[in-house]
């Protein structure tokens, strides 16, 4: 198992990166993996011989860093608004769905199918009942979980099972082994053992009390800053950020995160990627 990094980061040139952010008009392709494997493929000698490069750090410039932009709870109030922003800025994301919002009401069938067909979205798990938001309950029945997520993965048609807990942050993924809850154990390691790769997150734009984006896009900028110098991520230079859908359903919030968005991809420090390309645990530093 080879590892990529010598190291956590300490790149001290990521304190100054908002500063710089004004000087530079340097947009990133915003889903740099087809990107680069395209490149790939055409300076290869002979490249219908070759398969594709595997997804994994090395692809990754030194100097970037990995953003994971997922919404959750979709499709739901504030998910057309949230495509709009992706589609400006022309950023992958994905969207960890609750499998019963997308056949609630008229307007949420439609979102899904939006959702569905957009290239720049990946679909995710995030549970088919949203654990009814009784988490304590939810979770007392490992059993029931996985039967939850299963459903959730069958009705959506999801390919992978890439899998979300409501209302926990909880990671199962090779040997990131992370539960917030102690008593969601059993259904965390349930999901585990189903196959269900389980992925938490590392930053959250949280909500005010009228859900609401809460705080300015310069905050939240200066927490991703501070996470990577600080090497709270995960993974070494892979942020998972979450939001919701529904805190977008005001001028303000829209463009709170269109601005958080704008900025990280000028800073030209950011790479963004779907979830599913987040490294295997070889590529992990512990
Ligand atoms: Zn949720």
């Amino acid at each position: 198992m080879r590892k990529i990094f010598a190291g956590k980061s300490t790149n001290k040139a990521f304190l100054g990166m908002f500063a710089l952010m004004s000087a530079t008009s340097v947009v990133l392709h915003s889903c740099n993996f087809k990107n680069e494997v395209n490149d790939t493929a055409s300076s290869q000698e002979h490249p219908t011989a070759e398969t594709a490069p595997k997804m994994d750090n090395e692809s990754v410039d030194p100097d970037k860093r990995v953003i994971y932009l997922t919404f959750d709870d979709g499709p739901n109030q504030g998910t057309e608004n949230l495509l709009k922003i992706l589609d400006k800025r022309n950023v992958c994301a994905t969207a960890f769905l609750v499998g019963r919002h997308a056949y609630g009401s008229t307007k949420q069938k439609k979102d899904f199918k939006l959702l569905k067909e957009n290239p720049l979205i990946e679909l995710a798990n995030h549970s088919f009942t949203h654990a009814h938001n009784k988490y304590s309950d939810f979770y007392k029945t490992a059993d029931a979980v996985v039967r939850d997520f299963d459903i959730a993965k069958d009705s959506l048609k999801l390919h992978d099972k890439i899998a979300r807990t409501p209302g926990r942050n909880i990671w199962r993924l090779n040997n990131i082994n992370v539960t917030d809850i102690k008593s969601s154990t059993a259904a965390a390691d349930g999901l585990k053992r189903a196959g269900y790769k389980v992925i938490g997150w590392d930053l959250e734009w949280r909500p005010s009390h009228k859900m609401t984006l809460k705080g300015s896009h310069e905050a939240m900028l200066k927490k991703v800053d501070s996470i990577f110098l600080n090497d709270l991520e995960k993974t070494s230079r892979h942020l998972v950020f979450l939001t919701h859908d529904q805190y977008l359903r005001d001028t303000d919030s829209i463009n709170e995160l269109d601005l958080f968005i704008e900025k990280l991809q000028k800073s030209n420090k950011f790479v963004f990627r779907k979830i599913s390309q987040y490294p295997k645990i070889n590529e992990v530093l512990n």
